[in-house]
């Protein structure tokens, strides 16, 4: 069993309170490593050596060019193919994501380093036109200060891309706190990035429970941003203490996006991009298309094309090349996708497909959820409204536009949608009325390192990836500077 140890200032560190938690490979249902359980003394720690590196080390002094040159060295590190491995099968044994699609992140995430590496010296201040004689203004960009990480289970290489490539390319530093269920890959990460020539105390990365150091983290006097990501609970409690010390925040929540597929769209492009848009990584992500939109029309013979599709679906090992759906990763969250079920039958919803854990030969260690497909459901009625985070999909019907909007819209969450027709005015309208930070037109849940992401409403606050995701990283500063050899005529009327 490996026991690992938090990573601060280029260095691994034993847990300030000797604890550890147990890591537990969700397919096999055993323990496989041990991280440390730290507290505000490790916050602590690791807070000093980023804010040393920002202020004093050789991090602060170096050109954003350098820096650049560093972060493409960092995305270099991913492409190496003994380094994608150890990542990719590190995180699979975390988290149960399964290996196939963990190859694909690794294969995309060095493109992410690229860009902010490409980026790092190409963010400029301005020079405004101003109404003072004799007086240059200008503005300066400059990195916000110490940012903490707060990132969830399901993708936690990818956060830790998402957030520091945009964050170092600024020129601060950082300290990051992964989900206690999955933990380890970003520890890993963390200490490759010596390797690149990253100067101790840029990136930190601490372990343990939320409210043990998590809390201590976010209350940070040192710490300037703050950026999230998690459940909206969690979530909303991090965004009220960042508030009391006024702290930048950045928060990428949950989730319960419409997938809306009209009569007139390409049916099987449509049954493809709903099956993957619900059973991909088990439902475990933010942008899943849970609730399945499909006009009234269509409805019965979509339905049948979507049944032969899902109930075909390979459950098991993630490491095995054919397995499609993974273990569900966290016992609490295997405990919440079954209760939804449960609240979908109670309330009226008709299950068509699995609606039950999954088990038989290849499965008995883990926590498996059958592919789950409920028809008959309104939107009013919780598994419509409330993010589940797991393979179950509710089939809403609906007439026309207006009511697929309606229906669409009317959710606490913004972060994604899909629309699937061919008529391109359609397409234009309801990319328009939906409300949300991500659509998608005849596809679902395509990314990209230059395209912004991010939620409206309760989804989420700011934007990561893209020119965007930098801008989160800097405040503006405003210097006037005065070039009157006499001074200024009159202080008074200086505002
Ligand atoms: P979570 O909210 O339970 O935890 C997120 C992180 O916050 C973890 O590191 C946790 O330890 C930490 N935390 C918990 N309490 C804290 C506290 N009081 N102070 C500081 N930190 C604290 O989320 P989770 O269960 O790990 O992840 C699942 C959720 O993440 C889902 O709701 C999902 O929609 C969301 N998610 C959103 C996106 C997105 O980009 N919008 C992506 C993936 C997941």
């Amino acid at each position: 069993m490996k026991t690992y140890q938090h990573w601060i200032n280029g260095a691994h560190v034993e847990p300030a309170g000797g604890q550890w938690l147990d890591t537990t490979d969700p397919y096999r249902g055993t323990v496989w490593a041990r991280i440390p359980r730290g507290n505000a003394a490790d916050a602590e720690c690791a807070i000093a050596a980023a804010r040393k590196a920002m202020h004093d080390g050789p991090w602060s002094r170096m050109s954003a060019s350098e820096r650049g040159r560093i972060l493409r060295r960092i995305g270099d590190l991913l492409v190496n193919p003994r380094y994608a491995q150890l990542l990719a099968e590190v995180e699979s044994r975390d988290n149960g994501k399964i290996l196939a699609e963990m190859h694909g992140q690794l294969k995309y995430l060095p493109e992410h380093w690229y860009y902010f590496a490409g980026l790092a010296d190409k963010v400029e201040g301005t020079v405004i036109p101003v109404d003072k004689a004799d007086v240059l203004a200008l503005t300066m960009r400059e990195p916000v200060g110490v940012v903490v990480a707060l990132t969830a289970w399901n993708s936690p290489l990818m956060f830790f891309t998402i957030k520091c490539a945009p964050a170092l390319a600024a020129g601060c530093s950082v300290v990051l706190k992964p989900s206690e269920f999955a933990s380890a890959s970003s520890l890993e990460f963390a200490a490759l990035t010596k390797e690149a020539g990253l100067p101790d105390g840029v990136i930190n990365v601490v372990t343990g429970l939320g409210q043990e150091i998590g809390a201590p983290l976010v209350e940070h006097r040192d710490v300037a941003k703050i950026t999230f990501t998690g459940s909206d609970k969690t979530g909303a409690r991090v965004y009220e203490a960042a508030a009391r010390g006024m702290k930048r925040v950045a928060m990428e929540l949950g989730g319960k996006s419409p997938n809306i597929v009209f009569e007139d769209a390409d049916l099987e492009q449509a049954c493809v991009g709903a099956v993957g848009g619900i059973f991909g990584a088990a439902g475990q992500m933010c942008t899943a298309g849970s609730r399945l939109l499909v006009q009234n029309s269509i409805r019965q013979e979509f339905t049948e094309r979507l049944l032969a599709m899902a109930r075909n679906m390979k459950l098991g090992d993630p490491m095995l090349p054919d397995t499609e759906i993974g273990p569900i990763a966290t016992p609490p969250q295997y405990d919440k996708v079954l209760h939804y079920i449960e609240a979908a039958r109670a309330d009226g919803a008709r299950c068509i497909l699995g609606g039950a854990p999954a088990t038989g030969p290849g499965l008995e260690g883990g926590m498996f959820v059958q592919p789950t497909i409920f028809t008959d459901v309104t939107n009013r009625m919780r598994i419509a409204q409330e993010e589940v985070f797991g393979p179950v999909l509710s089939i809403i019907g609906f007439e026309d536009e207006a009511e697929a909007i309606e229906i669409g819209n009317d959710v606490v969450y913004g972060l994604a949608a899909g629309v699937w027709t061919r008529d391109i005015g359609r397409a234009l309208r309801m990319t328009k009325a939906l409300r949300a930070g991500m659509i998608w037109v005849n596809t679902y849940r395509a990314y990209s390192y230059t395209v912004p992401i991010g939620g409206m409403k309760q989804s989420g606050l700011g934007r990561e990836s893209g020119i965007e995701a930098i801008n989160e990283y800097f405040e503006t500063k405003s210097v006037m500077i005065s070039s009157a050899a006499a001074g200024p005529a009159n202080p008074f009327l200086q505002r």
